[in-house]
């Protein structure tokens, strides 16, 4: 049997949420913590994502930490190798090194009769805690569709997130199946090698134009000669986004103009109306994530670019049949097909208090307060949890403000000496607030997303503001959670 190390707190996840939280730890004093990540490389999604033309849909000034502010006069969009260096460097400006332990899978959780986590991974190494967080992201798992005849098709495929650089796009015949974000930056890219590059869509998505990746001239003189206008630009988009993105997803004054943009988007970039007709959406703007991109619709009008419409019904040995009967040859698949973003935490098997497990307390969907703590799993924290992906700010942004509130939760559980849990009056009038704000959106009613269970229930996005999010955390956690006391803890295994 391995040793045990015994920590204050273990988090797990190295992307913006691990790092965000580690800096935190680290600025109020506390640090016996490590930081476990499964792969060999901190920088979550921004690691892992490789695929042809991978970049962020906001500005560098504001998907950035309040603390390591963005300098750079150059870029206003980041792609991913951008993000991937800003967190490798701010995770050693801030001296979290040390707190990394890389190549360490988390297999599973259990909160015991001590009042302590026992963390366990796959290498055999065991961690115990008072506190721990899972920053596992939203977004890290694929999510592959069960088709017929897979084990059949002869030539290679993979997922978007697993991108298979030893493949060859050059002169070949490349299907992407998916037209969301990630299909939307890559087919540019693969049209200008691949012989034909056919792109497989079940629902249009709805595409703004994205202003030019680098600034212009005046704006690079300006961020460089005014200092305090690289704070004053990030400000600036933070309410910016809140004010005009935000309304969309009440079908607010602004859904309209968005709309606008986006049909007269897709009128400049489609001249034909056949082509216009199949790649515009049905749903209202904003009940899906939306698109931000300006090559995509040209992509699709290449000679050596095919959109088909027709559901997948099966692969072959050569390529991909569809509903109407054709065949059509790839020599390559792509999966932009997403994540399972819906099952958090899994497949990690985590138990709380008298031993209940996580996954069955969410068998009809996850939730949790503000998106961090869950009833009956003391001490457990969570950033990017149920219901707190902003659909239309930076996420960065409120992974901080969860780090603010969780690690004033983790120095009370501290000063008590106890582990700390959501109260249940606390969680009750949280979940009547979040009950009403979701019905208020157009996500309950829209059309299927990764923003749902199969069964409807919404449990990614954030039905507000950022800025709401900012105010309603700010308070300290002693209002809202109680100590867990012995006899709480005493009946593991009771019904
Ligand atoms: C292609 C793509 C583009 C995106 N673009 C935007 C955008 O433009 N704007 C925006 O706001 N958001 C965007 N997002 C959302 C993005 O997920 C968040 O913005 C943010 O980067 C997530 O950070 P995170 O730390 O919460 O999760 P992640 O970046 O997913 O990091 C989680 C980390 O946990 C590790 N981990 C998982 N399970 C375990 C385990 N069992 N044991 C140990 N380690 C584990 C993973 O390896 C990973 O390193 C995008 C996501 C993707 C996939």
């Amino acid at each position: 049997m391995t040793e045990v190390t015994d920590l204050d707190v273990v988090v797990v996840g190295a992307g913006f949420g691990g790092i965000g939280l580690g800096v935190e730890l680290l600025r109020v004093g506390i640090t016996r913590f490590l930081i476990l990540e499964k792969a060999s490389e901190l920088g979550g999604v921004w690691r892992d994502n490789t695929y042809p033309g991978c970049a962020c849909d906001v500005p560098s000034h504001l998907y950035s930490f309040s603390f390591a502010p963005y300098t750079d006069s150059t870029i206003r969009y980041p792609d991913r190798r951008d993000i991937q260096e800003y967190l490798r460097s701010t995770a050693i400006k801030c001296g979290l090194q040390r707190h990394l332990r890389l190549n360490t899978p988390v297999t599973a959780a259990s909160f015991g009769e001590d009042g302590r986590w026992l963390v366990t991974t796959s290498t055999g190494d065991r961690y115990t805690a008072g506190s721990l967080v899972w920053t596992v992201g939203q977004l890290h798992r694929p999510h592959i569709p069960a088709l017929a005849g897979r084990e059949l098709f002869q030539g290679r495929a993979f997922h978007s997130a697993r991108w298979d650089h030893t493949v060859s796009i050059t002169g070949r015949n490349i299907a992407v199946i998916g037209t969301g974000s990630s299909a939307a930056q890559m087919v540019p890219h693969l049209a200008r090698d691949a012989a034909k590059v056919t792109v497989f869509q079940r629902t249009p998505a709805w595409v703004l134009p994205k202003p030019a990746r680098r600034f212009g001239p005046v704006a690079r003189w300006v961020l460089e000669h005014i200092p305090a206008m690289h704070a004053i630009y990030r400000k600036a988009i933070y309410y910016g986004a809140d004010l005009v993105l935000s309304p969309v997803m009440t079908a607010g004054w602004t859904a309209h103009p968005a709309r606008w943009v986006a049909r007269a988007h897709l009128r400049l970039s489609v001249p034909d109306p056949q082509l216009r007709a199949r790649l515009t959406p049905r749903y209202r703007i904003g009940e899906k994530r939306i698109v931000l991109d300006n090559d995509f619709y040209r992509a699709l009008c290449r000679p050596n670019v095919e959109l088909v419409t027709e559901p997948i019904t099966e692969l072959t040995s050569s390529g991909l049949r569809c509903a109407d009967s054709r065949l059509h040859p790839a020599d390559v698949i792509v999966f932009a097909t997403g994540f399972r973003a819906s099952e958090f935490l899994a497949p990690i098997e985590v138990r709380g208090r008298d031993g209940v497990l996580l996954s069955q307390q969410w068998a009809k969907g996850a939730s949790a307060f503000y998106g961090l703590a869950v009833p009956g799993f003391p001490s457990m924290w969570m950033l990017a949890g149920p219901n707190s992906f902003s659909a239309s700010g930076s996420n960065p942004t409120i992974k901080e403000f969860q780090a603010r509130y969780v690690v004033r939760g983790i120095q009370q559980s501290m000063r008590l000496g106890a582990a700390i849990e959501v109260s249940p009056s606390a969680m009750h009038s949280y979940q009547q607030w979040m009950d009403d704000a979701m019905a208020g959106t157009i996500w309950p009613t829209g059309v299927d997303s990764w923003y749902k269970t199969a069964s409807g229930k919404v449990t990614n996005p954030w039905p507000a503001t950022n800025r709401a999010f900012d105010r309603m955390t700010k308070h300290h956690p002693a209002t809202d959670f109680e100590p867990v006391t012995a006899a709480d803890t005493s009946c593991t295994g009771a019904a």
